[in-house]
């Protein structure tokens, strides 16, 4: 069931999905070659409850096994999403993708982005770059009387035209008192297909995005899911809200971004 929401949700959404955009700052500053992505993961939570919300990740039901022990995702290169902070060493050259969940004041905050280590390939550093672009160009469909397949078909387009694999067992979703609400958001998809967009519908839209072919496989952990060939995949995630006349994003790179100055991809 889809649940639209009012002005007033939207500004509670915005004000979780804020602090998630700040979290992921708090995190750029730390990123560098020698760091644990447990690291990382401390400084998120501390960041995250120190501004009266909770980490929604910490907890969060498997089906298949263990709850999520941390409070962000962190995949490094070959890794997709759901990777589990821990010993992992970060070095020059890397990726590493940082998902980040917020519950504050009812609603949820839900928003990554795919981090440098040093210096990365070129090759690497475009596949950023394109995901990133292919976010924005979803979202950019996000309006009014348009349809999901409009939002999946423009990311696919993007990406596929650039030679990358478009992950399709995982896909973006709605968002509001709980995480993941309907409608599934797929990163691939038919235009003028799928679920009509209204004004107030709020989705989280993350493209997964990879270097070589998109098969994917499951680690042993239940969790960690990365690519079958090991090349690199990156993931960028905004939550937005679908408008009359265009979608207002409701995460914001700009606190991460303004760390990271020209290094920002
Ligand atoms: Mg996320
Ligand atoms: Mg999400």
């Amino acid at each position: 069931m889809i649940f639209l929401k009012t002005d007033d949700e939207i500004e509670l959404l915005r004000q979780s999905n804020l602090l998630v955009g700040k979290t992921l700052a708090e995190i750029a500053k730390v990123i560098k070659p020698g760091v644990t992505t447990k690291e990382l993961d401390k400084v998120a939570e501390e960041f995250i409850r120190d501004n009266g919300a909770v980490p929604t990740f910490k907890g969060f039901p498997n089906p298949n096994g263990a709850p999520f022990p941390a409070s962000i995702c962190t995949s490094v290169n070959e890794q997709v999403v759901h990777g589990i902070p821990g010993d992992v060493v970060l070095k020059d050259g890397d990726i590493v993708s940082v998902d980040c969940g917020t519950y504050m004041n009812g609603f949820c905050g839900d928003s990554a982005y795919t981090f440098c280590v040093g210096e990365v390939a070129e090759d690497v550093r475009n596949l950023l770059k394109v995901t990133k672009e292919a976010l924005y160009i979803g979202i950019q469909n996000a309006v009014q009387g348009k349809r999901l397949g409009d939002i999946g078909y423009a990311i696919q387009q993007h990406c596929e035209s650039n030679s990358y694999g478009v992950v399709r067992e995982f896909v973006g979703h709605g968002i509001g008192k709980d995480m993941h609400e309907d409608p599934q958001v797929p990163n691939y998809g038919k235009r003028g297909y799928g679920t009509l967009l209204k004004k107030g519908l709020c989705i989280a839209i993350e493209p997964m995005i990879t270097l070589g072919n998109r098969q994917i496989v499951m680690e042993q952990d239940g969790w960690t899911v990365r690519t079958k060939d090991r090349k690199c995949a990156a993931h960028f995630e905004h939550t937005i809200a679908v408008g009359a006349a265009g979608a207002d994003i409701l995460s914001s790179f700009d606190f991460v971004e303004e760390v990271l100055g020209d290094k920002a991809i």
